[in-house]
C-alpha cells in the first residue's frame, strides 16, 4: 500500500499511538538510499548531510552483500558456537588499547549503556552515576536516568543514583583544559560518597555530540579521567556517536580526547543500520559482570548481525573513510567559517571531521540562542533537498553528521545551499 503524507501521518497515531515524533513541519517520506543520497516517494532527491547511521553510505554493497550471504546461510544466537562473533570481536578490539580486549555485543545503544552501568556497579560495588545535564545516552528504566532533559516522570525510582555536571560549552564557559569539569565532577563525587550512595562510574561521550560538540582540544578528558580513577570508580565512554573514525582525527573520540576507558559503549554506525550495539571492556569487569548479572542477549551477537558489523570495518578500510573525514571535514569547516564572515547569526563553528555544525545567535555580545531560526532553517534546507537538524542544549547549534563517504562536492553544495538560506532569513 502506498499512503499519501497525510494518511501516513494519521496512520502512524493510529497505529503506532501518539506522540511518535517526525522531523520537519513537512515530514518527509524516504523510500530509498543510495551513499549519501535518499529519495522521497515523489521521486526527489535529497543530500543526507544528518544521518550517522549508514556509516558507510546507504545500502552499501559491501554490507547488503554480506547481510544477503549470511542470512542465506545460516542465523542463530550465541549459545551455538559460530566464528564470525568471534572474528568481529578480534578485529574491533584490535583497534582498541590491548586492555580492551572482550566484548558483549547487542542490537542498540541503549541495552549496551544498560550494561555497561550494571558492569561498573557489579566491579565496584557503588552504584552512583554520574553524567553531563544535556546527554542523552538511551531509553532503558537504567539509562533514560541518564538524559535530565528527559527524564521519566513515571519511573522504578532509579534516579536517586544519578548525579548531573553543567555540559561542556566551549562558546559560553570556557574550559580550555577540562579542569572545571573535573572539579564539578569531583564535587559530586563527594556528594555520593558523603550521602552513602558510594561512587561507581562517570558516563560521557567523549565528544559530547549531544551536547553540541563544544571545541574541547585533544586531551581534553585526562583531568576528569584521573578524579575519576582515583575515587576507584570507573570511566564509561559512550563511542556510539563518536566512534568509527568520524571525528577524522582518530577512529575513537576517547583517544582523541586521551583516555582510555575502563568501557566503551558502541551503537548506531557499527553495522549500517543492522540493529548492532557492544559493550568493551576488559576481562575482569566482564566476568565481574557475568557474575553478579545472568545475561543472554537473544539477537546480539548473531551471524548476520556480525556479518554486517564486519563489513562496516573492512569498507571504512577500503575506502579510507577516516581520512576522507579528515579532508573532507576540515574543508566543510573553512567553509562554515566563510559563511561565519559573511552571515551574523553564525556565532560559533565547531567540529572534527565528518561531525561539524554552527551555533546561531541573534546576536553575538549575548550569545543568546536563535532557537526558533535554527528550526526555520533546517526547514528551508529541508525544502531544498538537504537533511541536516538541530542539537544542544539550546536546540541552536545546526548538526551535520553526514555519511562518511560524503566528498567535497557534496559539501559544497550544502554550503552553497545553506548560505542562500541564511541570506533568505536575514532579510
Ligand atoms: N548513546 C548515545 C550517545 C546516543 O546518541 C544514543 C541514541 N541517540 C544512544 C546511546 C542510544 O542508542 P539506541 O537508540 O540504539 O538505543
Amino acid at each position: 500500500m502506498t499512503r499519501s503524507t497525510a494518511q501516513l501521518l494519521a496512520d502512524r497515531a493510529r497505529l503506532m499511538g501518539p506522540n511518535v515524533s517526525t522531523f520537519y513541519n513537512d515530514p518527509v517520506h524516504f523510500v530509498r538510499g543510495e551513499g549519501v543520497w535518499l529519495w522521497d516517494a515523489d521521486g526527489r532527491k535529497y543530500l543526507d548531510c544528518y544521518n550517522n547511521v549508514p556509516h558507510v553510505g546507504h545500502c552499501n554493497p559491501r554490507v547488503v552483500d554480506a547481510i544477503c550471504k549470511q542470512a542465506s546461510t545460516l542465523n542463530t544466537h550465541t549459545r551455538y558456537l559460530h566464528d564470525g562473533v568471534l572474528d568481529y570481536i578480534e578485529t574491533l578490539t584490535s583497534t582498541m588499547d590491548a586492555s580492551l580486549d572482550t566484548a558483549i555485543l547487542t542490537c542498540t545503544g541503549s541495552e549496551a549503556n544498560d550494561i555497561a552501568l550494571r558492569m561498573a556497579e557489579a566491579v565496584t560495588g557503588k552504584r552512583g552515576i554520574i553524567a553531563t545535564d544535556a546527554t542523552y545516552h538511551g531509553n532503558t528504566s537504567l539509562v533514560s536516568q541518564l538524559s535530565k532533559s528527559n527524564i521519566p516522570s513515571v519511573g522504578f525510582g532509579l534516579g536517586q543514583y544519578f548525579r548531573f555536571v553543567d555540559a561542556p560549552d566551549s562558546y559560553r564557559h570556557p574550559d580550555p583544559d577540562g579542569t572545571i569539569f573535573a572539579a564539578q565532577v569531583a564535587a559530586k563525587i563527594d556528594g555520593l560518597i558523603k550521602d552513602g550512595t558510594g561512587f561507581a562510574a562517570l558516563v560521557v561521550c567523549p565528544y559530547f555530540l549531544n551536547e553540541g560538540f563544544p571545541d574541547n582540544p585533544d586531551g581534553w578528558l585526562k583531568p576528569v579521567a584521573d578524579v575519576v580513577r582515583n575515587a576507584g570508580g570507573v570511566l564509561i565512554c559512550d563511542e556510539v556517536q563518536s566512534g568509527f573514525g568520524r571525528t577524522g582525527t582518530h577512529l575513537w573520540a576517547h583517544e582523541k580526547m586521551g583516555v582510555v576507558p575502563d568501557i566503551i559503549v558502541l551503537g548506531k554506525p557499527m553495522a549500517n543500520g543492522h540493529p548492532v550495539g557492544g559493550v568493551v571492556a576488559g576481562c575482569d569487569i566482564v566476568a565481574a559482570f557475568r557474575k553478579g548479572y545472568r545475561y543472554f542477549n537473544t539477537f546480539g551477537g548473531n551471524p548476520v548481525s556480525c556479518a554486517a558489523a564486519m563489513a562496516v570495518l573492512e569498507e571504512m578500510d577500503a575506502q579510507g573513510l577516516q581520512a576522507n573525514a579528515k579532508t573532507v571535514g576540515d574543508h566543510a569547516r573553512a567553509r562554515l567559517n566563510a559563511l561565519a564572515a559573511k552571515h551574523d547569526v553564525i556565532g560559533d563553528v565547531r567540529g572534527s571531521g565528518l561531525i561539524f555544525g554552527a551555533e546561531l545567535v541573534n546576536d553575538h555580545a549575548t550569545k543568546s540562542p536563535a532557537s526558533d531560526l535554527t528550526d526555520g532553517i533546517i526547514n528551508a534546507m529541508r525544502a531544498r533537498g538537504i537533511i541536516l537538524s538541530k542539537l544542544g542544549r539550546h536546540k541552536n547549534t545546526l548538526k551535520i553528521r553526514p555519511p562518511m563517504p560524503f566528498s567535497i562536492k557534496n559539501a559544497d553544495l550544502l554550503f552553497d545551499t545553506l548560505d542562500d538560506v541564511l541570506t533568505e532569513v536575514s532579510r
